[in-house]
């Protein structure tokens, strides 16, 4: 469902330099940081990848450009065969428009670990918006989706809630059945339990492991490693921007091969 093709993505540093430095020809002191150095990865129709690694290692600019809330410098990922930001034309790859790449986003579902719900709308409104915004359903269309969804995270009596009546959890679960409601043919999770409460992340995990036996295709960067263990197809380690490891989890978890992996499991206990 998803390939990516050594691809490489960095970011400017520092201050850019201002218009009048610039027209004098003023050195631009701006540096680079190479945050993707030439990561492949193919996930597979229905399969669960968990990546982990340490903090910087770049997870999240690799889930972020999965989704093309990035931009990559080189190399191409394709989502149900698709380019994710560019279309090939006679002369090579050309940037496509930016109403071309929302239209593909819709394929791809994302859950972040800041939840980022409206806060003005109940939990309802949530799912429903994106549907009537994104998707053009009406009112009733969108309210027919939503409701199923969020029972299915366990919310149906939580329905007319605004976030700010909902615990950490919740609001994660929210955010989950935003995203479900959508029908991607991938989710990306980004750490979506490292913001809650200890006792809340039991009922967040539990959703995403039912989401997974039903055989959706998913993507999750998480620090918690029994869970990455229960879950995962395959675990892949990422390091200092590349891929070092992976692997199904009994072989990742019961006999790392790489340094930086051991070290990982090391830390977290
Ligand atoms: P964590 O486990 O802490 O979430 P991560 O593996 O998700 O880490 P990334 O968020 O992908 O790491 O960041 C990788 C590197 O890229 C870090 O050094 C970070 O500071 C840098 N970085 C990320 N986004 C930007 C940005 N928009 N501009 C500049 N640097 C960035
Ligand atoms: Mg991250």
């Amino acid at each position: 469902v998803i390939q990516i093709q050594d691809v490489y993505k960095s970011f400017l540093i520092g201050e850019k330099p201002s218009f009048w430095k610039r027209i004098v020809g003023g050195k631009d002191t701006r540096r680079t940081l190479e945050v993707l150095k030439g990561v492949d990865l193919d996930v597979l129709p229905g399969e669960t990848v968990v990546l982990i690694g340490s903090s910087g290692s770049g997870k999240s600019t690799l889930l972020r450009c999965i989704n093309k809330l990035e931009v990559i410098d080189s190399g191409k990922i394709l989502v149900n065969d698709h380019l994710v930001g560019y279309r090939e034309s006679g002369a090579g790859l050309v940037a496509e428009s930016a109403k071309e790449t929302a239209r593909k986003r819709t394929d791809i579902g994302m859950v972040f670990q800041h939840f980022n719900l409206f806060m003005n709308k109940t939990a309802l409104e949530n799912v429903m918006a994106p549907l009537m915004h994104v998707k053009k359903l009406s009112r009733q269309q969108a309210r027919a989706l939503a409701e199923p969804a969020l029972e299915r995270v366990g919310l149906a009596d939580r329905m007319e809630n605004y976030p700010s009546r909902l615990s950490g959890g919740q609001k994660q679960r929210v955010a989950i059945a935003r995203a479900m409601a959508m029908e991607p043919n991938v989710m990306l999770f980004d750490e979506p339990t490292s913001a809650l409460d200890p006792e809340l992340v039991g009922e967040v995990l539990a959703v995403i492991k039912n989401i997974a036996a039903s055989g959706t295709t998913m993507v999750i960067v998480t620090h918690e490693m029994q869970f990455a263990r229960e879950i995962g197809d395959r675990i892949v380690v990422m390091d200092g921007g590349q891929i070092v490891e992976q692997g199904p989890p009994e072989d990742v978890f019961g006999d790392p091969k790489h340094s930086r992996t051991r070290a990982l499991l090391r830390r977290s206990g």
